[in-house]
């Protein structure tokens, strides 16, 4: 676990950094510090509490101010790495993109998360917002997020009814993060799911604007 000051003496922080490029929206002002996150290890960091911090996934909800952000932001990394199916069993980083999520377990025969495949945002992102469409929300495949306190440091683990996920609402708060994530999925085939995120990418074409 690193403070803010440590990271700041290490060179870790960049100052200044444009917002608009990593949102979807591609609008807004810059943060006043941004944390390039790589690995989970890097997210482990206290902030002091007079420090706002902004935890950034993929953007795909985030409309940015034109003034900026006066505070940390924390980018987590866009990656799988980490990323294990076992059975049924999922366990994938807070930054892993639903896509990708939907994509892997698939391949590997697992049901349950094929209508991400429409949806790019990132599993911290998700969790954040009960993300759902097509009849599923995250809170139908979600076991237990793990969940870091920026302002405190305290790590916790939170199911579906910890995290209160209700429709596109979480209780968790701006200075929490999510580390990662297990999933349940259902038995299934390559060929089905893949057949079923050819219907959902079909249907959103069709219904959505985006
Ligand atoms: C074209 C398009 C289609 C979409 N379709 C759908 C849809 O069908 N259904 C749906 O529900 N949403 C949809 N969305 C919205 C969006 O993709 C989802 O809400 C997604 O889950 C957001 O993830 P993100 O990583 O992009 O979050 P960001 O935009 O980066 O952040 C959004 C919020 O989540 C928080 N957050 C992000 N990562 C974490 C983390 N690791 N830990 C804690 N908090 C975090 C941020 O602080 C912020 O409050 C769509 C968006 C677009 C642009």
């Amino acid at each position: 676990m690193r403070t803010l000051d440590e990271l700041l003496a290490a060179g870790k922080v960049e100052r200044d950094v444009p917002l608009g490029p990593l949102s979807t929206y591609r609008r807004g002002g810059p943060a006043r510090w941004f944390l390039r996150a790589e690995s989970s290890d890097d997210l482990r960091i206290v902030v002091p509490d007079d420090v706002p911090v902004l935890v950034l996934g993929r953007g795909s909800n985030l409309v940015v101010a034109s003034s900026g952000f006066d505070g940390l932001v924390v980018h987590l990394p866009s990656s799988s790495a980490g990323l294990v199916i076992d059975g049924v069993d999922v366990d994938a980083p807070g930054g892993c993109p639903l896509p990708l999520l939907a994509r892997r377990t698939a391949a590997e025969g697992v049901g349950g998360f094929a209508w991400y495949v429409g949806i790019p945002g990132s599993v911290g992102g998700a969790i954040r917002m009960n993300a759902g469409c097509h009849g599923s929300d995250t809170s139908d495949v979600l076991v237990a997020a793990t969940v870091w306190h920026l302002h405190t440091g305290v790590e916790d683990r939170r199911g579906p009814e910890g995290l209160d996920l209700s429709y596109r609402h979480s209780n968790l708060t701006d200075d929490e993060l999510v580390l990662s994530a297990s999933f349940r999925g259902v038995p299934s085939t390559p060929a089905d799911e893949e057949s079923a995120m050819r219907e959902v990418t079909r249907w959103r074409r069709e219904t959505q604007p985006g």
